[in-house]
């Protein structure tokens, strides 16, 4: 096959798996988690799970054209549900590679991609959100150099199907802060590991708190070295605003695609309306805008990088574009108040979007989180003053505990 024809190939190969095979994979299915599954089995069979990993680690090996293509053709018809599997194959599987932990990557890099295993990211605490770097979650090494687990985690999305967790917890309490983490790849159904769920506003159930009593984590679950968890963390929560960014259909806290909000508005009657066409007009170029520059941050990652401060600017790009859809969806749905009719399902969608919406500028890091990080490592801002910088993290929780 010359280059010339690959690209028009593999175009047609993604709509031959998008209108033939896939209809016939998902008839029938239903449930959340099921509906995933045979999503992404029917993608692995496809031979289009993991295009851009490489192939010893259960991907296609492929590039940037490649993906941009899928995203193309596979616009509007990826099930949501695949947002279950985002963490293992978008966070957890480039991460392990782009940290130098093959073998793991190699051990848990197929099944994550061809939707056998669902992966959680235990990072958030009670006292650690956007100080992501106060875990208390305690690491201990046991004589024969297994880890004990012992802590509590929140806001875990999808803890409920998860088979494996990426784990954040500290190693080291005498080390500093960011020193004393490490990361872990732990078993959800292990002995001492409880997930009870949360119900949010918007009535969905994604939602999480993990309890770790004790839990044995084998030595060879260590990702990297002990107290390489910082720097690792950092390249996971890039990769998350990578896949923020892009927006596409499996995309965690995806806006309404433009294409829905000119629907909704011309099923209020609103679409001659010449304030809601400025609105629609604005949502067309966010997210154009968002699309361009996500472009830009996925070429950069498929090129070698780990993802850097740019990816923040593609995230608060995507936030304000699904705040803003939110409203004019709710405006032009429910125009007569938070009431509609039991049988206008565009109305009830439009009610869950005002009700989800809030949770995009704080997953992932909130809006206040990523202009801090565009301000001090692209702008060149002076850093936040901190008086923590160099104290072992024990005497933190000590003076904190004290203030109380
Ligand atoms: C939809 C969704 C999915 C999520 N999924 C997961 C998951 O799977 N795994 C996981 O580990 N976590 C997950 N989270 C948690 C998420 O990472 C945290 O909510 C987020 O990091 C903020 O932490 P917090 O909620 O503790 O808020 P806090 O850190 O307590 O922040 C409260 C407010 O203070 C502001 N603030 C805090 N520090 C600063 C500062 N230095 N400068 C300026 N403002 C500041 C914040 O911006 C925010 O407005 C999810 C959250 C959401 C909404």
């Amino acid at each position: 096959m010359t280059e010339r024809a690959w690209p028009a190939e593999f175009r047609s190969h993604v709509r031959e798996f998008i209108h033939t095979a896939l209809p016939p994979a998902l008839a029938g299915v239903t449930g959340f988690a099921e509906r995933a599954r045979a999503y992404r089995a029917a993608l692995h069979r496809a031979g289009l799970a993991g295009l851009g990993i490489p192939a010893e680690f259960g991907g296609q090996g492929l590039g940037e054209a490649e993906e941009r293509i899928f995203a193309e053709e596979s616009a509007g018809s990826v099930p949501g549900e695949d947002r279950v599997f985002q963490v293992g194959a978008r966070l957890v599987v480039p991460s392990l590679i782009g940290r130098g932990a093959h073998d793991l990557a190699r051990e848990f890099g197929p099944g994550l991609l061809s939707g056998e295993m669902i992966c959680c990211q235990l990072f958030s605490e009670p006292e650690a959100g956007s100080d992501l770097a106060g875990v208390r979650t305690r690491a201990a090494r046991t004589k024969d150099g297994d880890w004990l687990v012992t802590g509590q985690k929140v806001w875990t999305s999808y803890a409920q199907y998860a088979g494996l967790g990426l784990l954040l917890a500290r190693t080291d309490p005498e080390a500093p802060k960011h020193q004393g983490l490490s990361m872990f790849l732990v078993d959800m159904d292990a002995p001492g590991v409880e997930v009870r769920p949360l119900r949010q506003m918007s009535g969905d159930c994604e939602f999480n708190e993990v309890f770790f009593d004790e839990v044995r984590v084998p030595a060879d679950r260590l990702v990297g070295r002990p107290g390489e968890g910082w720097p690792a963390a950092v390249a996971v929560l890039g990769h998350e605003r990578v896949g923020v960014s892009r927006g596409d259909d499996s995309s965690p806290r995806r806006p309404i695609p433009y294409e829905r909000l000119l629907e909704l508005a011309r099923h209020g009657g609103r679409d001659s309306d010449p304030a809601v066409r400025e609105r629609l007009l604005d949502a067309f170029l966010g997210q154009r805008t968002a699309a361009l520059v996500s472009r830009r941050i996925a070429a950069r990652t498929l090129a070698g990088a780990e993802p850097g401060p740019e990816t923040s600017v593609g995230k608060l790009l995507r936030t304000a574009n699904g705040l803003h859809a939110a409203r004019l969806a709710s405006d032009v749905a429910l125009g007569a108040g938070a009431t509609w009719a039991g049988d206008d399902t565009l109305a009830a969608d439009a009610a869950f979007w005002v009700l989800d919406a809030p949770g995009m500028a704080m997953g992932g890091g909130t809006d206040e989180i990523q202009r801090n990080t565009i301000g001090e490592r692209m702008l060149g801002l002076p850093r936040e003053h901190s008086v923590e910088r160099g104290v072992p993290f024990r005497d933190l929780v000590r003076t904190r505990e004290g203030q109380q």
